[in-house]
């Protein structure tokens, strides 16, 4: 009988030394155990989990690499519910207007919702779930000139959402350029001429998340006024009156 025990003890041990017990684990979420390369870790430090391959599939690839970094198990829950409760109203989405080259940014107006899509992967999101936002030119190479100087750079967004509980920055044009400050004026703040196309996409993206969301109609026309006026080539947007 001793003998027994010895020998089970010596087996436990050489298998947890060869890590049997360390390499499995329980996706947290639908409780299928795992082996070490079936799971995907989420989340950080004390609130860190694992989900099964097909329970982390379950999490847009558009928004993937911030939720794994940030999301507690409790978020990625209520983005499964989010996800469930909106379904039909984000079915909904066609699209009014769009910009953007290497992430696209379209928004559709009429059901007040907007997507981003990248390498062929699309989310919609809607705009009572956005509590802020940037659409704007990030100056990164200056090319000082004979007689202009030429300020390169990326326009990009970037959106703050309650549901999903996610921060989003994305490049919408990686090659912007703007030739338009005299030589001299090297060190001053430029005055960088956005294109119609740029700029009609954030006067819509500002007439419907002042419209949609919550935080915007208290926030009144902030994003607006903050930008130069020009003429619009294209209508403004017929509706994002409604919440
Ligand atoms: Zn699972």
């Amino acid at each position: 009988m001793a003998l027994v025990i010895i020998i089970a003890i010596i087996v436990l041990i050489v298998m947890k030394h060869k890590g049997v017990f360390r390499k499995t684990a329980v996706c947290r979420h639908c409780g299928k155990v795992l082996k070490g390369t079936e799971q995907v870790v989420m989340g950080a430090g004390a609130s860190q989990y694992i989900l099964c391959r097909d329970c982390a599939a379950k999490i847009s690839p558009v928004i993937f690499d911030e939720a794994s970094a940030d999301w507690s198990y409790e978020d990625y829950a209520d983005y499964l519910v989010w996800e469930e409760e909106t379904k039909e109203e984000r079915a909904q989405f066609h699209e009014t207007d769009s910009y953007g080259f290497e992430t696209k940014l379209a928004v559709d107006a009429d059901h007040g919702l907007f997507s981003l899509m990248t390498e062929g992967n699309r989310q919609v999101f809607r705009f009572a779930d956005l509590t802020d936002y940037t659409i704007n030119f990030k100056e990164e190479v200056v090319d000082d000139g004979l007689l202009e100087s030429k300020v390169l750079g990326k326009e990009y967004i970037s959106v703050d959402l309650v549901r999903p509980k996610v921060y989003l920055e994305r490049v919408l044009n990686a090659a912007a350029g703007y030739s338009t400050t005299p030589k001299g004026r090297i060190n001053r703040k430029y005055e960088y001429d956005l294109t119609d196309a740029f700029e009609h996409i954030i006067k819509v993206f500002d007439v419907c998340f002042l419209s949609n969301s919550s935080a915007g109609r208290m926030r009144t026309a902030r994003a607006s006024t903050a930008r130069r006026s020009t003429t619009f080539r294209r209508p403004w947007p017929s509706s994002c009156s409604t919440a």
